[in-house]
């Protein structure tokens, strides 16, 4: 079954092993082991000579699982450290060391916020403190809290904290207890556990009293949503169609795990019930639309669902989503297919996205072959229902064209006798490779030796800002200057400018006063999704410059887009916007989504219940 997928790559089947798992002495496990470690020895890493001064702490650790201790602290850790006899690591040799023991596998050690105060030597501890939680009814018998609490789960897919604490009370499961909120920060960060968004009445984040545990819930949606009145019309459907033969569901408690940390579950019908439910989940983008998911074992199905017609969904909020999705699936299906040795080997994308019909059950996929005898409505073969192209393709962004309104500003004299600002060569920047700055920075005259420096110095990332500020600052260049040179590289198009003077005035509609609120919490939680994929434009947009995004963008570097862009609008608000004395308003952040495009209604809309 796994033929042709990414996993083949990962199974040995040569030698055929059966082993009693209820057999303590059972022979089969000898055998299993010399297996092991005869693959061990094929793996590229081994035999990789190790710092020798690893060793006397690797022998501390072997000890301290001996002896029961299957997590420490960092004081701990460093304490033994002080202690060797020959010569003891530096802090910065101790962090190089912890993370190569956590990258094999021998301990977890997370070097982020909250978490790298702990260090577990033994990762089943970790696994044992989660099966306490999370397990099978049948392990539950007997004890009542917790067959209580699977019950809860196996409902809601939620499980209190504080019956978590009192399980972790109990005797037998005391070693837990003391290092209980670690334990449960660490869950978290894996997103076993998620924790849901709570605000108080400032809109400022607090702590729920509960998690959710998305691969716990059994309950099948029998809520009728699907079926509700007029679904084909008020729904668009996309598909994300697996490259391998099925998805794990490991794969799609995961996926489902990271909505519900981005978005809050929609509540439904008389008994406003949560609408969570095995692989399937409803949420709530804005008051009058909902996303609903739901993972099959070949595809995962996204449907967008407005409150009264499909034609209502906003094209910017569709594609913002459907980036984030992506982005978050990728990264989601390359932890179950990259291995510790081939890392850099950068895989195939994983999922195939596909647009669908408007059926709420099974729906059909536009195919290639359609596309070209469609025109403006298609009607799908299966349900013979009619899907408007414009609105079924909503999730795919429409590109922006090289061509503006006539009498545009960027063809009159006084604005290219004008020189750019930051803000302005920030923006060109974006548009072009450090290949095609150095070309044009040539044109405006600056010496080889001098563009040489920069692309030697600066980061790929900056090369081409730090390029064309030398120009203008250096020359004197004016936006004049700029054209001449772009037409001289070839980049032929004069309205290329006026993607650098964006902000035309923005239409605030008849309540200016609701855009001179400052964002909340809850407001930036809400608006992170819709950046999408635009995230480092959004920062340029927000004022801020390269050397930021260098230090969130790395901060950030294996998560999300979601978590990106809050981390954008986080170091705005609280120290950029401080920082410059400047007061952060919602008008500011919409003024920055219509400078990368996006219509302001989309903000609008989504914080209407908010204002
Ligand atoms: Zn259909
Ligand atoms: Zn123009």
């Amino acid at each position: 079954m796994f033929l042709q997928t990414p996993f083949m790559q990962h199974l040995v089947i040569r030698d055929k092993i059966f082993v009693n798992a209820k057999d303590k002495y059972d022979r089969e496990m000898a055998k299993l082991k010399d297996i092991i470690i005869r693959e061990s020895k094929m793996q590229p890493t081994w035999g990789e000579p190790l710092p020798k001064c690893f060793i006397p702490l690797q022998l501390e650790f072997a000890s301290l699982i001996k002896r029961n201790i299957p997590l420490i602290t960092i004081e701990h850790l460093q304490k033994i450290n002080s202690l060797q006899p020959i010569r003891s690591l530096t802090e910065s040799e101790l962090k190089v060391f912890l993370k190569f023991q956590h990258a094999i596998g021998k301990v977890l050690y997370f070097d982020e916020h909250r978490l790298d105060r702990h260090v577990i030597l033994s990762p089943t501890h970790l696994i044992d403190a989660f099966k306490s939680i999370v397990t099978d009814r049948r392990f539950c018998q007997g004890d009542t809290v917790r067959e209580e609490l699977w019950d809860v789960m196996s409902k809601k897919g939620v499980v209190s904290k504080q019956i978590i604490k009192q399980i972790w009370k109990k005797k037998n499961y005391q070693k837990f207890y003391k290092d209980k909120d670690y334990l449960l920060d660490v869950m978290t960060h894996l997103d076993i556990l998620v924790e849901p968004k709570r605000y108080d009445s400032d809109h400022n984040r607090i702590p729920a009293d509960f998690y959710y545990v998305a691969s716990m819930v059994r309950a099948k949606d029998d809520s009728g949503y699907l079926q509700s009145a007029s679904f084909t019309t008020r729904s668009n459907a996309i598909a994300f169609q697996s490259s391998s033969l099925m998805i794990p569901p490991a794969l799609s408690f995961r996926f489902i795990s990271y909505c519900l940390y981005v978005w809050a579950v929609k509540t439904y019908g008389n008994t406003n019930k949560d609408m969570l439910f095995h692989r399937s989940g409803v949420f709530t983008i804005d008051p009058s639309l909902d996303m609903y998911i739901d993972c099959e074992d070949k595809r995962i199905v996204v449907r967008l669902v407005h409150a009264r017609s499909n034609t209502l969904i906003m094209r910017d909020v569709a594609s913002s989503i459907y980036e984030c999705l992506a982005s978050a699936l990728e990264k989601i299906s390359q932890l179950y297919i990259r291995t510790s040795s081939d890392q850099s080997q950068t895989s195939d994308p994983s999922f195939m996205t596909r647009i669908c019909c408007n059926s709420p059950d099974n729906p059909c996929f536009l195919q290639d072959s359609d596309l070209d005898n469609t025109d403006e409505v298609w009607i799908c073969h299966a349900h013979g229902i009619k899907c408007n192209m414009h609105t079924i393709s909503s999730w795919i962004a429409e590109q922006d064209e090289d061509k503006c309104k006539p009498g545009c500003t960027v063809t009159k004299d006084e604005f290219l006798r004008a020189t750019p600002s930051d803000l302005h060569l920030r923006r060109l920047s974006l548009l072009y490779s450090p290949f095609e700055a150095k070309e044009m920075a040539i044109h405006l005259e600056l010496s080889k030796r001098e563009v040489e420096i920069i692309l030697e110095t600066e980061d790929i990332k900056t090369a081409s800002f730090e390029i064309l500020r030398q120009c203008r600052d250096s020359k004197g260049v004016t936006f004049k200057n700029v054209k001449d040179a772009l037409q001289i590289i070839g980049k032929e198009s004069i309205h290329i400018l006026c993607k650098l003077v964006k902000g035309q005035p923005i239409d605030f509609d008849m309540e200016p006063e609701k855009w001179d609120l400052v964002p909340t919490a809850e407001h930036i939680d809400r608006l992170a999704p819709l950046v999408g994929k635009n995230s480092l434009p959004f920062l340029i947009e927000l004022g801020m410059d390269f050397n930021t995004w260098e230090q969130i963008s790395h901060r950030q570097n294996e998560r999300d887009l979601v978590r990106l862009n809050q981390d954008i609008l986080e170091e705005w608000r609280y120290k950029f916007c401080r920082m410059h004395n400047l007061k952060p308003t919602l008008r500011e952040i919409a003024r920055a989504f219509s400078n990368i495009g996006k219509n302001i209604k989309m903000v609008d809309n989504t914080l209407s219940d908010l204002f």
